[in-house]
């Protein structure tokens, strides 16, 4: 810890004297809040009386240093431009339009608040004496109006917003209190302050009552009022009264959480700090331990705070959907006092004791699964979706971003190698299966070590141009492509059919097969699936065969045969019901005798009656079966509107079909 480091750093050791002089010395120096000086008082005093030699005279050193380092009023001065914001966040991201959309207007509607000003209404019926008022508060830099009794007070209420009305107690037509009462339902919001010459102990109490702020005696003492409104304005413009949730980034690793809250800080002019509490187990780790425990340590967030130096940072909680399973103590009571801008002005820190104000902290969450959230924590927090990328995108923010920053990290510069776009594309599909870029960054990082070492290597005997890495050479450098990509059929078969489904990383197409031999109808379901799945499929079955009729299938060929149902691709997880379709269509082609088109591709739940329900994932879906050569794409009716919501840039020659049932989508997908 620093104070150490200082006492070594001499030729002799100082006597603890004269540290702890050296410490009185700062305690008084230091711009510290009341209690936090109280307590270092406290800290001291105590130290005074312990022996040197003692452990706890040196846990009682490090405490006060860490106290004293503690950026109790640091802050970097904010500068809230958009479109500066604007420019920083378009130049470090291609696409993200709606998370970018979001990000500028969460900073709007904080720079607008600080920007109105304060507002301020004056009631008095006496002309000279609200004049008065009128002119101190203007002289203080506030907008200031006035009205000379309760119903022309309440004109104004009704026309603007103000944050603080200062009225008479006695007035004709209708009172202070009457006045305050009626603006309390017009806007709760605005403070009230009573102003009156009969200043007696029941009106006070009825004022309180009804939720005045303030009760002035008259004549005014100008200081008091100063001093007063002087308050208000700083709760009104202290981030503590910015009552807007906390900003929750939600969506697939590499999809650009983490660079996005940086430009925000950048954009704003803070410091940027990040925290990871993945598998994080102790509420101690974010809250500290108390002193009585030997090795005690602050809690991860005043840490931070400590090492960056500034009370106002933007701090990125990581992945607080992944804490712990076994998390001792109540991760989301901990956050709530943190992030609450109710409660976070009072942060206490179980080793620090005093509370320190962590209002002016811009908090940004990021979540892979918002689902996994507690409902209270997720009230606090404002979703904002990031989604994964097509493949065109992907190649895109590649050439663009990571490929440059790659080269000039490794050195790679004179002159830069040239990647072609379709090296990057096959290192999107062959090397890479994620819903965001964050493996594809790191084989490009691949490349270009392979690069620097080949460019090394060469000496003097290395071409002088440029070297360029085409998709022939993407093997040679990064060895064989890791994965195969389903692509759909191009024969029609019996029983065959082409379904979408969601993984964690993006949309995959896969094949149900099926397929009947002679038995006494036996059921098998292969390929590692999933409970829901296996049941969907059962569903499917039941549903067929009640339509034996409808579908011109011999109904004994059900008892006479036993049916087999197989999913390939052992990496894909089949868990959920969207395969409910496509196991239906698979089947009835089956018994139908009639093969199903090889670039139709499905996904959509059933009902035992053969409805169609809306599923998840379309996004990552459509690009899945775009990705994979489908043309047409059977969807639920339901998720239509999710397919009104797509850039239609994504897969542009992909035909979406919606059907409300089995039946109707059989005639769509039938060769
Ligand atoms: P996350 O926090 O969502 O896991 P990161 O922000 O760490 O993702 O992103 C991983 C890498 O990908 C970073 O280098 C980031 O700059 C880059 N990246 C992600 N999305 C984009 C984008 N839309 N444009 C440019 N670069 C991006």
């Amino acid at each position: 810890m620093l104070f150490f480091q200082k006492r070594t750093e001499g030729a002799l050791p100082p006597s603890p004297i004269s540290d702890l002089d050296q410490l009185a010395a700062r305690i008084e120096a230091e711009a510290l809040p009341f209690h936090a000086r109280e307590a270092a008082r406290r800290e001291l005093e105590r130290l005074t009386k312990t022996d040197p030699s003692v452990a706890e005279y040196g846990v009682g050193l490090a405490y006060l240093d860490f106290l004293l380092g503690l950026p109790w009023n640091v802050a970097t001065p904010d500068r809230l431009d958009l479109p500066g914001a604007e420019a920083v966040l378009d130049a470090r991201h291609h696409g993200l339009g709606q998370v970018k959309d979001r990000v500028l207007e969460y900073l709007a509607s904080r720079s607008l608040r600080n920007a109105t000003g304060f507002h301020v209404l004056v009631v008095d019926d006496e002309e000279i004496a609200r004049a008065n008022l009128e002119h101190v508060l203007r002289k203080e830099g506030y907008q200031v109006r006035g009205a000379s009794n309760g119903l022309e007070a309440l004109e104004e209420v009704r026309r603007w917003e103000f944050d603080l009305i200062i009225t008479d107690l006695k007035m004709d037509k209708m009172d202070g209190l009457e006045l305050l009462a009626e603006a309390r339902v017009l806007s709760p919001a605005t403070r009230v302050m009573l102003v009156t010459g009969f200043a007696t102990v029941d009106t006070a109490v009825a004022a309180m009552r009804q939720g005045a702020v303030y009760y002035l005696a008259k004549p005014v003492n100008l200081d008091e009022l100063r001093a007063t409104v002087a308050g208000l304005v700083r709760e009104k413009t202290a981030p503590t009264a910015f009552r807007s949730p906390v900003l929750c980034f939600s969506g697939p690793p590499g999809t650009g959480k983490t660079s996005v809250g940086q430009a925000i800080a950048e954009a704003l002019g803070r410091k940027f700090h990040r925290i990871s509490l993945a598998g994080l187990r102790d509420e101690a780790e974010l809250r500290g331990h108390r002193r009585t425990y030997v090795g005690a340590l602050p809690g991860r967030v005043l840490q931070s705070l400590s090492r960056l130096g500034v009370r106002n940072p933007v701090f990125m909680l990581d992945e607080i959907d992944k804490i712990g399973k076994d998390f001792r103590g109540d991760p989301a009571a901990v956050f709530l006092e943190m992030l609450d801008p109710e409660q976070n002005g009072q942060f206490v820190d179980n080793y620090l004791e005093v509370p320190f104000d962590l209002s002016q902290v811009l908090f940004i969450a990021t979540a892979n699964d918002v689902g996994e959230l507690s409902g209270p924590l997720l009230d606090r927090l404002e979703v904002v979706p990031f989604q994964g990328y097509s493949a065109g995108e992907k190649v895109r923010i590649a050439e663009d971003h990571l490929l440059p920053r790659q080269l000039r990290e490794h050195g790679l510069t004179h002159p830069y190698p040239v990647v072609t776009p379709e090296a990057v594309r096959l290192m999107v599909d062959g090397y890479t299966r994620e819903a965001g870029v964050r493996n594809l960054d790191r084989e490009l990082g691949r490349i270009c070590r392979k690069l620097a070492k080949l460019r090394l290597e060469g000496g003097t005997a290395a071409p002088a141009g440029p070297v360029t890495v085409d998709a022939a050479l993407v093997p040679a450098l990064l060895g064989p492509a890791r994965f195969v990509r389903e692509a759909a059929g191009s024969t029609a078969r019996v029983g065959v059919a082409t379904g979408l489904v969601y993984a964690g990383y993006g949309g995959e197409i896969i094949f149900v097969e099926a397929i009947r031999m002679k038995g006494a109808g036996a059921l098998t379901m292969t390929g590692s699936l999933g409970e829901v799945l296996c049941e969907s499929a059962k569903t499917a079955l039941s549903f067929v065969r009640s339509k034996a009729g409808t579908l011109g299938i011999d109904p004994q060929a059900f008892l006479t045969d036993d049916l087999h149902l197989h999913i390939p691709a052992g990496s894909i997880p089949k868990e959920g019901s969207s395969a409910g379709l496509t196991v239906a269509l698979a089947l009835a082609s089956l018994y139908m005798g009639r093969a199903l088109r090889p670039d139709v591709a499905m996904t959509g739940e059933i009902t035992l009656t053969g409805n169609v329900l809306p599923v998840g994932g379309i996004r990552e879906k459509l690009l899945a079966a775009a990705r994979a050569g489908a043309k047409r794409v059977i969807l639920p009716e339901g998720n239509r509107p999710d397919v009104l919501g797509l850039d239609g840039g994504d897969c542009p020659d992909l035909e979406t079909v919606f059907v409300r049932t089995v039946l109707e989508a059989l005639p769509l997908a039938l060769a």
